[in-house]
Formats: C-alpha cells, structure tokens, sequence
C-alpha cells in the first residue's frame, strides 16, 4: 500500500494512493482514521493526485537520523566528520525542520553552502524500546523518502549538527509511506538525487554500513521510539550544494519522489 497524508480545499487527510486499472492515472482514496492507530476505512471518496497537495505523510515526534552510514559517503566527508565508526552515528531532527514532499526549502541566510542528502527513511509502527535486531522488523509500518538537508559550513563551525541540521524545512519527507515491503527488499532499491533534473546521487540502499534491524536496535538502546517517528537511514556519496532556486529531488526505487525548490527565507 502506499498511505499518503494530504491536503484537498480545506481538508486534510489520509489516503490509499491508487492507479486506475485502465488509464494508469493514479488516484487518492480517502481513508477515514490514523493508519498507524489501527482502523482506516475507505470513505468511498477520491481524488487525482495531480489536484491534491501531499503532505509529510507522518508528522513524528522526532528525527532519528544515522550519518556516516555508506562507506563511499564516510570517505567524501571525512574532513568533516572524521573517520568511520564501529556503532552508528546518530543525531536528531526537530519534528519543526519536517516538511511535505513538494513544498519548499527555505534557504537560511545564516548558511552559504546548503546540501542535499538523499535518503531512504523508516516509519515507525508502534511505541518500542530495546528491539533486538530479530524484532525490527516489528517495529517498522513502512518506509518513505527523506532529504536530510544540511548546512554544511554550520556543521563544520559548530562542531555538533544541531543547528545545521534543523531548520524549519530542512526534512522533506514523503510522497508517501510504502508499506509491505520487507526489511530485505528495503535494504535492495536504488536511490538518486538530481539538482534540476541533473543526478547527483547514484545510490543503492545494499550499501549501509549498519544495516536496518542493527540500526533499530542500537536507537532503541538509549531512546524510545512512537508511532510515527522516522528514522533516516544515511546517504550514499555525491552530497553536494543547492542553491537558491534550484530544484533537488529524491528517488528511491519501490516508493516514489520527492521534489523540493530551495527558496530564501525572507
Ligand atoms: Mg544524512
């Protein structure tokens, strides 16, 4: 299934995304209920996908992202974030930095080299802490597409990400969540970042360094993780700068695109 969270006129909901049988135009199916608090109905109503506005498909009450988790991406950065490690690297998001599969970047006038990462995110299914690496698939609703925007020149200023990696806008997150798809298959798509329409990021999820059930297992080691919280998995090499105006869109294979316009923030 694919569970989008969108806004049609004044109304905002969830849906099953859909392609009709015969003209492959793909539809919303609006759905009654909180998909990761159990029932969701079908209302009977839908919509193009083209005439609604997706929205982040979950709004989660952290971030959890891993760096330096694909080797060739640990090489390009390791000026700036040292060398590899043995357990991950793990820093957060504020919920704040979250935004929708379309909407924009704000451009903060703080940074004069903002970056894209291209990522492949976890969703979380249920409240849960201390998941050995058998059960994480348990914990897992569905996976999305996440852009881990960073400022880079803060990162290397501040010396810790905090900043650099949690402005308003900096998380774009969707189209939609993916559900059905096993840690396996997951761990075997590929994933591309373009800046207008030119591929940065040539990836492939078979790359991590800590793999999706270790990753599980070492957050939930320290941290409780809700329904809805997202986990961002790392990003491959080919990170690099966007600029205002510019078009940065991620790919990953099996669940769909986002496609985000970096603007200044007034
Ligand atoms: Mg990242």
């Amino acid at each position: 299934m694919r569970i989008a969270r969108f806004a049609s006129g004044d109304e905002v909901g969830f849906g099953l995304v859909e392609a009709d049988t015969d003209s492959g135009e793909e539809f919303v199916a609006r759905l009654t209920g909180h998909p990761l608090l159990g029932d969701i109905t079908p209302t009977g109503e839908r919509a193009k996908l083209s005439d609604v506005r997706l929205l982040s498909p979950v709004l989660p009450t952290k971030v959890v992202c891993v760096g330096k988790n694909y080797a060739d991406h640990v090489e390009e950065m390791r000026e700036v974030t040292g060398e590899p490690t043995d357990e991950p690297v793990v820093f957060l998001k504020p919920s704040t930095a979250v935004t929708g599969p379309q909407d924009p970047i704000f451009h903060p006038a703080a940074s004069e080299e903002v970056h894209f990462e291209g990522e492949l995110a976890l969703v979380i299914s249920r409240p849960c802490r201390e998941v050995p690496r058998e059960r994480a698939k348990d914990v897992v609703f569905g996976y999305t597409v996440a852009n881990d925007v960073t400022a880079r020149d803060l990162q290397k200023r501040d010396k810790q990400w905090t900043r650099a990696k949690g402005f308003d806008s900096f998380c774009p997150l969707g189209p939609w969540i993916t559900t059905g798809l096993s840690i396996e298959e997951a761990q075997n798509l590929a994933l591309t970042t373009t800046v207008d329409g030119e591929v940065r990021q040539d990836g492939h999820t078979s790359r991590f360094i800590h793999d999706i059930p270790a990753v599980i297992e070492y957050v939930t080691s320290f941290m409780t993780l809700l329904p809805g919280d997202v986990v961002l998995t790392g990003t491959p090499a080919g990170v690099g700068r966007v600029r205002v105006g510019q078009e940065v869109a991620v790919t990953v294979e099996r669940i769909g695109t986002i496609r985000n316009r970096v603007v200044a923030r007034d």
